[in-house]
């Protein structure tokens, strides 16, 4: 029988988002808590990296990261 592992993550930010899609995509369950009451732009944007840009793209995020 498959045990479904739970993950808490804290914070939604860019890593903790990323982790939690990489470990989603990988079987687990995934719990999100984030402090904020609303998740708000914070300076001119991210700045990714290839490296960056290149995992995200892999957990299938191109075509939100292409606009
Ligand atoms: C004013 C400012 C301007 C910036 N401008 C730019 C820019 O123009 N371009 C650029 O590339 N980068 C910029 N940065 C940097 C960029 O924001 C960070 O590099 C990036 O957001 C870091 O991502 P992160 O996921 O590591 O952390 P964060 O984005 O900080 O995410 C962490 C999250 O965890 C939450 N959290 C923290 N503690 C807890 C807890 N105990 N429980 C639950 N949730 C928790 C926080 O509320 C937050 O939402 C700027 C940063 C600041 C502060």
């Amino acid at each position: 029988m498959a045990i479904t592992r739970t993950v808490v993550v804290a914070g939604a930010g860019i890593g903790g988002l990323t982790a939690s899609l990489a470990l989603a995509a990988k079987g687990f369950r995934v719990v999100i808590l984030e402090k904020a009451p609303r998740l708000e732009e914070v300076g001119a944007g991210l700045q990714l990296s290839p490296n960056a840009s290149s995992i995200l793209v892999g957990l299938g995020l191109e075509p939100r990261l292409a606009p």
